[in-house]
């Protein structure tokens, strides 16, 4: 039995009601689009898309929903973002506001969202994206706003319980967008009368943007203002009908955004907790990825090397629970190293621990070489670690849909033939 499997009887049972209802299971994921989307978020919506897809199997109608979250103030500049210093001056702003980089895109985070959703199709899983900004503006997040600000003393008391963090009785759960500068990251909310909140623009209320000092009163609904963060979340889950939704470890933790986001989705807005998978990171020779800091692949290069295939095996082949580390150096095993390219060349590939997202020129070409050299030394890795210990062997997984499990193992050799036609000079794929 694979992983999947067991969630889906868990799923089976927890909702035994909704299915029986023919109710739509509702599953979501979403990514902040502050710059490129680097590989490791695809290990969500494949572990969400592949639920998704066995519950279709059991003829449980459902909808994966994922959020390009265009809303999130700009906090980060990409490493490698071109013109960088011209960017510096929307710091604060919510990102749907940011110009585009690049003329194909609406604004600046679409150009990561549209990357990412073109990624993705490859990978033929059935995901609704859509923007969240536009819900905001459209009302969709009243209702949520209302409650949070009418229940902002208890919302305060479980950040103290779940985290330890003290917020002061001024402190209310919402960040207006500043009539004055249009920032959002830079606002706090001192005052809410039922119909409107009071809200200043602070000059050092974060480290990554300056407020401009103004000071207002303004209604919170129809896109003016945000929820932050761990208020937001558990929000979204009620805003979105949201059944199943998993997170990566970071917001899993003891007193993390998980636990808080439970107790105010529970308590504040009187909504069930989803079915939650935590997942590890994807990291890279024992690192978290990091797109602010230019460390780590783009899931766009990495899908541009890889077979959707492989890819998706890449990001399931271990349990939810258990770290992927794509260590170029250390994912190949020891044998194949051996008989792998010169040793110089493998201390030059000591490099892809840092392969930044972007390049161009000759700089670009010798990134790209390094990634190729790298993915063809994973590819070696999936080849021989077969058969996986969690199925009764690794076409399983790979085929991801059991409907395909039949056929799985003739494509995936197929598609492990036409990795060692395109990658000459690795003498574990020549094989
Ligand atoms: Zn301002």
């Amino acid at each position: 039995m694979v992983w999947v499997d067991r969630i889906l009887g868990e799923l089976q049972e927890r909702f035994a009601m909704q299915i029986g209802n023919g109710e739509p299971l509702i599953l979501r994921d979403e990514k902040t689009l502050s710059g490129r989307v680097h590989v490791g978020s695809l290990r969500g919506i494949v572990i969400h898309g592949l639920i998704g897809q066995a519950l279709s199997e059991e003829g449980i109608p459902n909808r994966f929903l994922f959020e390009l979250n265009d809303f999130d103030p700009m906090d980060e500049l990409p490493a490698n973002l071109p013109n960088r210093d011209s960017f510096q001056k929307y710091m604060g702003q919510p990102l749907f506001t940011v110009p585009s980089s690049e003329a194909s895109a609406k604004n600046y985070p679409m150009v990561f969202g549209e990357e990412l959703e073109r990624v993705v199709a490859s990978l033929g899983f059935s995901i609704q994206f859509y923007p969240l900004e536009p819900l905001y503006r459209a009302g969709k997040f009243n209702g949520v706003i209302r409650e949070a600000l009418d229940h902002a003393a208890e919302i305060r008391a479980i950040y103290r319980e779940v985290s330890g963090s003290e917020k002061p009785d001024d402190w209310y759960p919402l960040q207006v967008i500043c009539e004055q500068c249009g920032k959002v990251g830079t606002t706090q909310v001192t005052g809410w009368d039922g119909t409107q909140v009071k809200y200043s623009c602070k000059k050092n209320l974060v480290k990554w943007a300056e407020g401009c000092g103004h000071e207002g009163t303004i209604s919170p609904f129809d896109g003016r203002a945000k929820l932050p963060w761990k208020v937001e979340w558990p929000a979204k889950w009620k805003v979105m009908g949201v059944h199943i939704e998993g997170a990566g470890k970071d917001h899993s933790a003891a007193g993390g955004s998980r636990e808080i986001g439970k107790r105010i989705c529970e308590e504040i807005f009187h909504y069930p907790n989803p079915f939650d998978i935590p997942y590890e990171f994807f990291n890279i020779g024992g690192k978290k990825m990091s797109a602010s800091k230019g460390l780590g692949a783009s899931a766009k290069e990495v899908s541009d090397l890889l077979p959707p295939k492989l890819l998706k095996l890449l990001m399931i082949r271990k349990l939810p629970n258990q770290p992927i580390d794509f260590d170029p150096e250390g994912t190949t095993p020891r044998f194949l190293r051996s008989a792998d390219a010169p040793s110089a060349s493998r201390r030059r590939s000591s490099e892809t621990q840092r392969f930044p997202s972007h390049g161009s020129g000759e700089e670009g070409t010798r990134r790209a070489h390094v990634l190729r050299q790298a993915m063809d030394q994973f590819i070696c890795a999936v080849i021989v670690s077969f058969p996986h210990p969690e199925g009764p062997n690794g076409f399983f997984l790979l085929a991801s849909s059991r409907a395909e499990t039949d056929r799985s193992s003739q494509r995936f050799s197929k598609e492990a033939r036409e990795c060692r036609v395109g990658r000459t000079g690795n003498p574990c794929l020549a094989a």
